[in-house]
């Protein structure tokens, strides 16, 4: 009975240090579970930080470019600024003209028509009846009549003095803006077309700046010397507008 109750607890006692040990084995691998989770989280987590390294590198290279492009934009655009609109030309030839002398080239008298439409000033600058005539013609879009080349000699300053000499007729360009200046102001196109045209004669002439002048200028100065002389007083073209016209020019020259 003895040996039944110490055989029965020696078997007890093996089966609690079994139980023990089965714990600790399972403790054992709980911790080792733990520690494999928390390696897992960790090797997760570096992955993770490396993954979103790249991508803020990815993110600065596309703002590398994106600067890049940036930096170019202004150039595009200074280029598209750079590059002059063309205006249309058209070849208008006036009969009024003096065939028997050659333009000196000298000097540019600027008018504006005073007439409505651009098809009135086109009539009125080649009608054989009023004889007077231009060299050049420009429309409020900036189109450009050419009624004659530089060198021929047109009717369109009338009495006039400029730079010690009279008849201007025989030694500046003449240019006709479509238009009253009273009215409206010279249209961006008028004027830049305008120096378009102009550019390449004062280069090619060397005329000099204090030559470029209105009509009304030219006209001034001559009744100063001829006060008995009866001629229009009509202003052509305003000072205002003259004055935006060599504005625009004087730009337009120091930007060669
Ligand atoms: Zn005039």
């Amino acid at each position: 009975m003895i040996l039944c109750i110490i055989h029965e607890s020696q078997v007890k006692v093996g089966l609690w240090q079994a139980f023990i040990c089965k714990l600790n084995s399972l403790k054992m691998k709980k911790s080792s579970l733990i520690l494999s989770t928390l390696v897992l989280c960790v090797i997760l987590l570096i992955l993770f930080c490396q993954k979103r390294r790249y991508a803020k590198i990815d993110e600065r290279s596309d703002t590398i470019v994106l600067k890049k492009d940036s930096n170019s934009l202004p150039s595009v655009e200074k280029k598209h600024i750079d590059v002059q609109k063309e205006y249309k030309e058209i070849k208008y030839p006036t009969p009024n003209t003096c065939s028997d002398k050659v333009n000196t080239v000298e000097g540019v008298i600027l008018h504006h028509t005073a007439e409505p439409t651009i098809e009135r000033s086109l009539g009125v600058l080649t009608s054989l009846k009023k004889r007077v005539g231009t060299h050049a013609v420009i429309d409020i879009d900036g189109t450009r009549y050419i009624m004659a080349n530089p060198r021929t000699v047109t009717y369109h300053a009338g009495y006039s003095y400029l730079a010690g000499k009279e008849n201007c007729n025989n030694f500046t360009i003449g240019i006709e803006f479509q238009g009253n200046t009273l009215e409206c102001p010279l249209t961006r196109d008028q004027i830049n077309s305008a120096i378009d045209y102009l550019l390449p004669l004062i280069s090619q002439y060397k005329i000099p700046i204090n030559n470029i002048v209105t009509h009304k200028m030219v006209r001034d100065a001559y009744k100063q010397r001829h006060p008995n002389q009866r001629c229009s007083g009509k202003v052509d073209i305003t000072q205002i507008e003259y004055n935006r016209f060599m504005k625009s020019l004087k730009e337009r020259l120091s930007n060669k």
